[in-house]
Parts: structure tokens; C-alpha cells; sequence
């Protein structure tokens, strides 16, 4: 027999697996599909593995063994929640990897009463016919911005794919070269515009595009596009037209105006503590665009979904489109995106936003926060970790205010470079997890991200890394 037939011959029996008391415990009671599914797989994964392996042939119970505990860490992990809370110790405010935003408690709350109750989510009680809670949110959107109309999508892409689909009909699509972007991993213009069916012009240069690009590349049918430049910046020799010149010339020339904003901005930057410069969506409605688009996650601090704001043939047009129920949103999302603009409406100041408020900290808030956790953590500190506060800078994130940096204040952690990153990854498997900075030669955390009743967790689990990392043996309890 050859040596792979004879390693092979060892591989434990699938039943004979599924037999294994510690596995008919977890069992118990539970689907046998999905769990002999992956002992199938399991004991697949071990094939493929002898048959690359050579040396010492394992004998049966060693491998049974070995199946059982892959199963049992596996199934283990398939009966946990997919997700993990985490502590965003980063300072980035809207963090696509962690779910950007936070929701208002009352949109959470809103999110979660219509998602375990029947609703009036399509009948109006009064007459009992058929009626929509998506039209009175949608309205909310619209006066929010002074748009004639408003439609919710999924999320901008969905937004901008359908605004384009409309109203270009398959004709040219004309967008400054410098704005043909790509924004995270699957979202690029170029590809967006050719899965509308159109054909994308681009217009003038990477650097310099001018009005004069536009007029000479515009035929008549053609729709214009502008896309907010929202996660990089050009600097140097550089022009760009502005959105109120392109509304001039598109009126002029009877084409039809798009402009993706990127972030939906519905508070004055400068009232959130960001340099002035950038549109509100009011503003951009009022330039005289056609549709103006925008992501519900960002920084109008909602649930994931898209906005189309704008006239009101187009939006009614942008309703009864055939592909409009492929991009609908769930009522979950319109109860949350009801909750949060509800707010905005409620507001006399800043509304009840927590990426606002996240946004809206003075530095000197964010010192009083940064000595508070400072001494907190250095009272459980292993010996050997210097702790400090300094100034630094956050930034907005989520491919908003590209270069546009936050003053902050940071507890700033310094140890032996294998230390912080031995602290800086079992943060991140502490529940719930912590994914701070880790810069050069510190660790840092940013209070701009930390819900107040977090400071004490995240200390918590700063106390649990440092155990986790054997660190612990020399934590000294200080004062
Ligand atoms: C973020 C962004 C998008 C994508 O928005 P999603 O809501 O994530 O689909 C599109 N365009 C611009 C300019 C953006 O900044």
C-alpha cells in the first residue's frame, strides 16, 4: 500500500464523528444537517491536508481528535452572533469598518418596534387603504433640504446607478476626468456609469477641467455628473467648475444635472467644528441640480441607505421605475432613517446625532476626557508603560473631509514596540472589542469616538489585554 493510501486509510468516518459524545452533546436537540455538514467539511480539510503532508503517518485517534475539536470550535463560533461590539478607540468618526455610524437611540428603538410589530408600514389607518410610511419620511428628507421631492434607495450607489439610469436613458454620461473616482472597495464611477447602460464621456483633464471642456463635450441627450471628491484631494495646478456654474450651463443647454454629494451634510460644518468649504445638501439642492444623491451613514449620522433628492417629475419618475423595488430598503431602515431625520426636524441647536456630537467636542471636552481615561488606565498599567495625554488630530472618515484633520487629545501609551502590539491585538478579542491607534511607537486612544458609558469599559479591556498578553503578572494596582 502507498504511503498516501495508508495515511488516508486513517481519516476518521464521518458517523463515527458525529457519534462522539462531546459532539452529540452540542447537538442535542439541534439540526443534523448543518452539523454533519461540517463534519463533512472537517474531515474534507483533513484529506487535503494528509494528502499534501508526508513525514509521520497520525493514527485514527489522533485525527478524530483533531476533527472533533475543529468541529466543535466551529460550531461553537456559528452559534455566537456574527458580530462582535466593538469600542472605536480610533477617533474616526464615520469608520466603514466598523459600521460607520452610530443611530440615535430613538432610530435604534424605531428600528426595532417595527421590526418585531406589525406596523402601518403600507395602509393608511384612517381609510384603510393602501397607503406609505416611506412617502412621509421622504418627505421629512425633502423639507430638511427645500428638494421638491425626495426618494430613499439602499444606499448612493444605488442612489446615483438609478438617478443616472433615469435620466441618461442609456445616452452620454459627461463627468470631469478629475471625479471618474473609486470610493472603497467596489464603488467606481466608470463601472457605475456602464452598468447604467450609458456611456461615460470624460471631460477634460485629471488636474484641469474647465467649462469650456464641458460645453465642447456636450451633445444634446447628454446628462452631467458631478461626484463629490470625497476621499482624496488635488492640490497644485488645478481647476475644477463649480456645481452653480455647471447648473448655469445645463439650464442653458436643456441637459439634465446630476451631482453625487457623498456625505449628506445637513448641519453647517463650521457648527461641528469642520473648516467651512464644504455644501450643505440644502445648498446643493438650491444651485438648481436636476437630482443631488447622498449615503444615509455618513455624515447625516443615520443607517445605511441613499437619498435621491431633487425635482419632483424626476422623483415621481425615479418611483414608478421598474428597478426601483431591485434597490428598495427594508422598513427596519425606514423606521431608523424616519427616527434620525425626525431629530434634525426636532432641533433647535445640533440635533440628537451621535456622530454629531462625536464631531462637535471642543478640545478642551476632549482633554477632560483624555486626563480622566489617562489616570483611569494608568492606575492598571502594567510597570514599564508610560502614559500621557497630547495633542493630535482625529478625522471625520468614511470619505468625508479628505484632508481635513480634527484637533483632539489622545491618551498616548508608550511601551516596548512588542508590547503595545501584543496589547493592541488582544484588545481587539476582548468582548467587547477595543480597536484603538497604534501609531510608531505608542498606542493611542481617542476619546472623540467613546460613548460615555464606554471610557470605564474600555478601560476594562485594557486591563483584560494586558492580562491576556501575560503583561498581567507585572500589573501593579498603583494608588
Ligand atoms: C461614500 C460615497 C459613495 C457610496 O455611498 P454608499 O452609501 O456607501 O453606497 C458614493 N459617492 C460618494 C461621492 C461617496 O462619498
Amino acid at each position: 500500500m502507498s504511503d498516501l493510501q495508508s495515511r488516508l486509510r486513517e481519516i476518521p468516518q464521518v458517523s463515527a464523528v458525529l457519534e462522539d459524545a462531546r459532539l452529540s452533546n452540542l447537538m442535542e436537540g439541534r439540526r443534523r444537517t448543518w452539523t454533519g455538514r461540517i463534519v463533512q467539511a472537517e474531515v474534507d480539510r483533513l484529506r487535503e491536508r494528509l494528502r499534501e503532508q508526508t513525514g509521520a503517518i497520525a493514527d485514527r485517534a489522533v485525527l478524530h481528535e483533531q476533527v472533533v475539536a475543529a468541529t466543535l470550535d466551529r460550531c461553537g463560533r456559528l452559534l455566537r452572533p456574527a458580530w462582535t461590539r466593538v469600542i472605536n478607540a480610533t477617533g474616526v468618526v464615520v469608520h466603514t469598518n466598523l459600521g460607520r455610524v452610530n443611530l440615535p437611540a430613538r432610530a435604534a428603538d424605531a428600528a426595532r418596534t417595527v421590526a418585531t410589530r406589525y406596523s402601518d408600514l403600507e395602509m393608511d389607518l384612517v381609510s384603510g387603504a393602501r397607503g406609505h410610511r416611506g412617502r412621509l419620511v421622504e418627505q421629512k428628507a425633502a423639507l430638511l433640504t427645500g428638494a421638491a421631492d425626495a426618494l430613499v434607495v439602499n444606499n448612493n450607489a444605488a442612489a446615483l446607478w438609478l438617478a443616472v439610469r433615469y435620466l441618461a436613458k442609456g445616452g452620454p454620461v459627461l463627468l470631469s476626468r478629475g471625479e471618474v473616482v473609486a470610493i472603497g472597495g467596489s464603488f467606481r464611477l466608470d463601472e457605475i456609469i456602464g452598468e447604467t447602460g450609458s456611456r461615460l464621456i470624460e471631460v477634460g483633464t485629471t488636474n484641469r477641467t474647465t467649462l469650456a471642456d464641458y460645453e465642447r463635450a456636450l451633445v444634446p441627450g447628454a446628462v452631467v455628473l458631478k461626484v463629490h471628491r470625497s476621499n482624496f484631494a488635488v492640490e497644485g495646478f488645478t481647476a475644477e467648475v463649480s456645481l452653480a456654474e455647471l447648473a448655469a450651463l445645463c439650464a442653458r443647454k436643456g441637459c439634465p444635472l446630476v451631482y453625487d454629494a457623498g456625505s449628506g451634510l445637513l448641519v453647517a460644518p463650521t457648527d461641528l467644528g469642520l473648516p467651512a468649504g464644504e455644501s450643505l445638501l440644502a445648498e446643493d439642492v438650491a444651485t438648481g441640480c436636476d437630482l443631488v444623491t447622498c449615503s444615509g451613514d455618513k455624515l447625516l449620522g443615520g443607517c445605511q441607505a441613499g437619498l435621491i433628492l431633487g425635482r419632483a417629475d424626476h422623483v415621481a419618475g425615479l418611483r414608478e421605475h421598474p428597478l426601483r423595488r431591485a434597490v428598495r430598503v427594508d422598513k427596519m431602515t425606514l423606521a431608523a432613517l424616519d427616527g434620525v431625520l425626525t431629530a434634525y426636524l426636532e432641533a433647535t441647536g445640533l440635533p440628537d446625532v451621535p456622530a454629531l456630537a462625536a464631531l462637535a467636542q471642543t478640545p478642551a471636552q476632549l482633554q477632560a476626557r483624555a486626563e480622566r481615561l489617562c489616570a483611569a488606565l494608568a492606575a492598571r498599567a502594567p510597570v514599564g508603560w508610560r502614559l500621557s495625554v497630547v495633542a493630535d488630530e482625529s478625522s471625520v472618515g468614511g470619505g468625508s473631509y479628505a484632508t481635513a484633520g480634527m484637533e483632539t487629545r489622545l491618551v498616548a501609551l508608550a511601551a516596548p514596540r512588542a508590547e503595545l502590539e501584543s496589547c493592541h491585538q488582544h484588545l481587539r478579542r476582548q468582548d467587547p472589542a477595543v480597536v484603538a491607534r497604534l501609531n510608531h511607537d505608542v498606542l493611542a486612544v481617542d476619546p472623540r469616538t467613546l460613548a460615555a458609558d464606554e471610557e470605564s469599559m474600555l478601560v476594562d479591556a485594557f486591563a483584560g489585554a494586558w492580562n491576556a498578553a501575560s503583561l498581567g503578572d507585572r500589573v501593579v494596582t498603583r494608588g
